[in-house]
């Protein structure tokens, strides 16, 4: 069964990783696919191609979601491709992780701009459309970081739990107007970038994970694709952890 046909999806930061994983599970469910990318026009070029020789409609975007103008241009520009926008998932995110003696303001400053600014900026820009539709799923991208706290994150943890804080506001806000705003909070999810990792020390955070494996992008996909599906449609204001059981 498809459970997003026809759906018009944006994803933040799909060149690569989970928001790529989610991009490929939607489409196979019948999404149109709006994505956007920081840098990497060659791998978002490829997935673009891919996409829609799925047989579904999709486009990337290089768009900065840390700046207010270019997020909402973005949307703009998907409106008048795509006539509207269903499902917003605020994926993009980065790390510049240091202890905090070591922190310097700018990291500090760019991993909020980043993980938390661009939800505002994104939510700002799609809010109206989703009014005037009296319809709508924003999912957040939290973090097991956010919920718990992590030594050498501090920048990290408290965007990823600003996002929080954000999605269970916007959920009392516009909950009234059928839109709905959920976070997914994934642990240890294996991607091209942990797979350059020793594989030992790798190990040892699977064998510490009581589903003792690490989570794939597909994983955290398919949490998505129930927030952004009818098949949540009485769920709101909540933060899912995909993490295998790690913070049970
Ligand atoms: P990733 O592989 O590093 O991919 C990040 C994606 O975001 C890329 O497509 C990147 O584009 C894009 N991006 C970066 N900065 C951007 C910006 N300013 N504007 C628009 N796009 C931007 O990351 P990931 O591991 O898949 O993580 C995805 C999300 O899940 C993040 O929010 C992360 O914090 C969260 N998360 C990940 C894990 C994990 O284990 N991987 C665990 C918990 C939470 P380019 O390719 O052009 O740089």
């Amino acid at each position: 069964m498809k459970l997003l046909e026809g759906k018009v999806v944006i994803i933040t930061g799909a060149s690569r990783g989970i928001g790529k994983g989610i991009a490929e599970v939607f489409a196979q469910h019948g999404a149109n696919i709006a994505f956007t990318y920081s840098s990497s026009a060659e791998s978002a070029l490829a997935l673009e191609n891919q996409l829609n020789a799925t047989g579904i409609k999709a486009k990337g975007y290089q768009s900065d979601a840390s700046d207010f103008n270019q997020a909402q241009a973005f949307v703009d520009a998907v409106l008048a491709e795509f006539g509207t926008v269903d499902v917003l998932i605020n994926n993009a995110g980065i790390t510049k992780d240091n202890l905090l003696m070591r922190m310097s303001e700018e990291d500090f400053d760019k991993v909020i701009e980043v993980n938390l600014k661009s939800v505002f900026n994104m939510t700002k820009a799609i809010q109206k459309t989703m009014l005037k539709n009296r319809a709508g799923s924003i999912i957040n991208m939290s973090s097991v970081v956010g919920v718990k706290g992590n030594a050498g994150q501090t920048n990290y943890a408290a965007s990823k739990a600003g996002v929080i804080g954000f999605t269970k506001s916007v959920a009392l806000e516009l909950g009234s107007r059928n839109i709905r705003c959920n976070a997914i909070a994934p642990g240890f999810i294996e991607t091209e970038m942990t797979a350059k990792l020793n594989e030992d020390v790798v190990q040892g955070w699977r064998d510490s994970i009581p589903l003792k494996r690490g989570g794939t992008t597909e994983d955290v996909a398919n949490a998505c694709l129930f927030f952004a599906s009818d098949m949540s449609a009485y769920v709101t204001g909540q933060v899912l952890n995909v993490d295998g059981g790690m913070l049970t």
